[in-house]
């Protein structure tokens, strides 16, 4: 990917690159771990929308009438376009976003998994059918596209998320508008590129470039039926009821809070790299990294050591240094926001073990959005550095004396998104998953990350809406079900009157 600060992004509209026409702006694209500018990104306007939107309705007829198995074909030569350029989407990630390469490349392959998902759309697709719902009476479910789709992305998974929706829209027939993050816009250039490569119908996807204004436009505008979105728990409401209001079909993933629990009977060794890599992995800025360790009972005091010496001796430098274990956050803005965090939590009687502050090194540009991994101990429940979320490489602990305390702070969070217990205990487990608030759980997994084939989501102020990404959900929030009954009278079974059956009686309703 060419880095420039030259380079103006265009937008991708009715199957062309063409510039925002009614920008009300341009943002600079940085790379986090330099502050070097790499492209300017246009604050689409309204008329962008309309244009991007029109596109979309336009092709609804044709790309609706192709048939299924062509829809999944082209998904699968995306699937072999995007594998080609696996490298360069890792690459424009970790440039733009800031995680490790490793980590970049891990998201690309879950980007990817969601094409393969969706690829799957002529089985997933499937309506069912209930022969003699009532004598000589069939009913069926068909599921048909909702129409226009929109989705609008966060900054911390910059391939992966807007697959999340994009694949399972287009698969279902609906056409597409996404709109990225306006911090990462890159990454998906290129996956339009290689969207562009497998010749769509002009207007199944659009990519519209911009932030709050192209938002607000999706929300209202009369031309879109369907929205999702990723991003904070605040922006996801705003969503959510902007687009109750409207009467869209709404899904709306939201910010979190993520609790790791640690049982005394865990085995401390896997479980600190669990911690560490949810908690440390793309700097923190996850919204399954798990953010909050609660011990329970001696589990304290086992495990406080080892966390502290592998945190303290992670690798931090660009993210494109193989060597690099922990890279920058998306900005000096967050950095600064989140040593505010570090700070205040300690005003509030929590004991710094590792602070990550000013950390300093070679590999690290001073101009860079760096922090080192921060670990809190003896942190207390109710808390500002619990109850908010930090979105940064900073660990708290929390003591718990049982399962039940560390159960009842856990969902004491408004955040319910993802949670892990570390335990060899199955009745624990058993108990943690039946009991917890949240929607992913990881019994010894650090991040019970998305898997394309499962629906995807948290609880609570981590969601609103009820279909999760991907998924069977995915394939139920990109299609309207329609139930047809129907009898035929030339069939010579019978007059076909419509009963239902009830105790042994024929009762006619009509
Ligand atoms: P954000 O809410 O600031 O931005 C998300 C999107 O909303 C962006 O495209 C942005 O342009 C737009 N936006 C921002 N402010 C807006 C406003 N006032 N009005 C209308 N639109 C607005 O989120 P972010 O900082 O880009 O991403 C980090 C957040 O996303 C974290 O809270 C993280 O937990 C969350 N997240 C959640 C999930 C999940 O699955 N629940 C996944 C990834 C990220």
């Amino acid at each position: 990917m060419p880095a420039s600060s030259n380079r103006v992004l265009n937008n991708y509209i009715a199957g062309a690159w063409v510039p925002a026409a009614a920008a009300s702006g341009m943002l600079d694209v940085t790379n986090p771990s330099s502050g070097e500018v790499i492209a300017r990104v246009p604050l689409s306007g309204r008329a962008d929308l309309d244009a991007a939107v029109s596109a979309a309705r336009s092709a609804l007829p044709e790309w609706r009438a192709v048939s299924t198995i062509a829809r999944a074909r082209k998904l699968f030569l995306l699937r072999e376009r995007l594998s080609v350029r696996s490298e360069d989407l890792a690459r424009a990630v970790t440039i733009e976003m800031g995680k490790t390469i490793g980590d970049a490349r891990a998201e690309v392959a879950r980007m990817i998994e969601m094409v393969e998902a969706a690829c799957a759309i002529p089985m997933t697709m499937q309506g069912r059918v209930l022969e003699d719902v009532s004598r000589n009476i069939d009913a069926e479910m068909i599921r048909q596209p909702v129409g226009v789709c929109a989705a609008i992305a966060p900054f911390n998974f910059p391939a992966m998320v807007p697959f999340w929706f994009l694949p399972f829209a287009i698969a279902c027939g609906n056409t597409f508008v996404l709109k990225p993050s306006e911090q990462v816009p890159l990454t998906q250039q290129i996956a339009f590129e290689e969207l562009h490569a497998i010749d769509l119908p002009a207007g199944v996807v659009n990519l519209l470039n911009g932030g709050r204004e192209v938002v607000e436009g999706i929300l209202e505008h009369p031309g879109i039926d369907a929205v999702s979105f990723v991003g904070s728990a605040q922006v996801a409401k705003l969503v959510y009821e902007g687009a109750a209001r409207t009467g869209k079909r709404v899904q709306a993933l939201g910010g979190a809070k993520n609790h790791m629990v640690v049982m005394p009977d865990a085995v401390i060794e896997p479980t600190v790299s669990g911690i560490i890599g949810s908690a440390f992995g793309a700097a923190g800025q996850r919204c399954m990294a798990g953010s909050v360790v609660v011990t329970v009972g001696d589990a304290h005091q086992q495990l406080l050591g080892p966390l502290t010496a592998a945190a303290s001796a992670l690798k931090v430098g660009d993210g494109l240094d193989e060597s690099s274990e922990l890279g920058p956050v998306i900005s000096c803005d967050a950095r600064d926001r989140i040593a505010g965090y570090v700070e205040r939590a300690v005003a509030d009687g929590a004991r710094l073990v590792l602070d990550g502050r000013g950390v300093v090194g070679d590999g690290i540009d001073p101009r860079g959005a760096y922090l080192g991994p921060t670990i809190l101990d003896d942190v207390k429940p109710g808390t500002e550095i619990v109850e908010q979320e930090v979105f940064g490489p900073v660990l708290v602990i929390v003591r718990a004396e049982s399962l039940d305390q560390a159960i009842e702070i856990v969902n004491s969070s408004r955040f319910g998104n993802g949670t892990s217990i570390f335990t060899e205990s199955g009745a624990s487990v058993r108990r943690y998953r039946h009991e917890i608030e949240a929607g992913m759980i990881g019994v010894n997994i650090g991040v019970a990350a998305p898997v394309a084939f499962f629906p995807f989501s948290g609880w609570k102020d981590s969601f609103l809406g009820d279909l999760h990404a991907h998924g069977t959900d995915g394939v139920d929030f990109f299609t309207r079900k329609k139930t047809v009954t129907s009898r035929y009278f030339s069939s010579g079974q019978g007059s076909g009157a419509y009963f239902v059956e009830r105790q042994e009686a024929l009762v006619p309703i009509v």
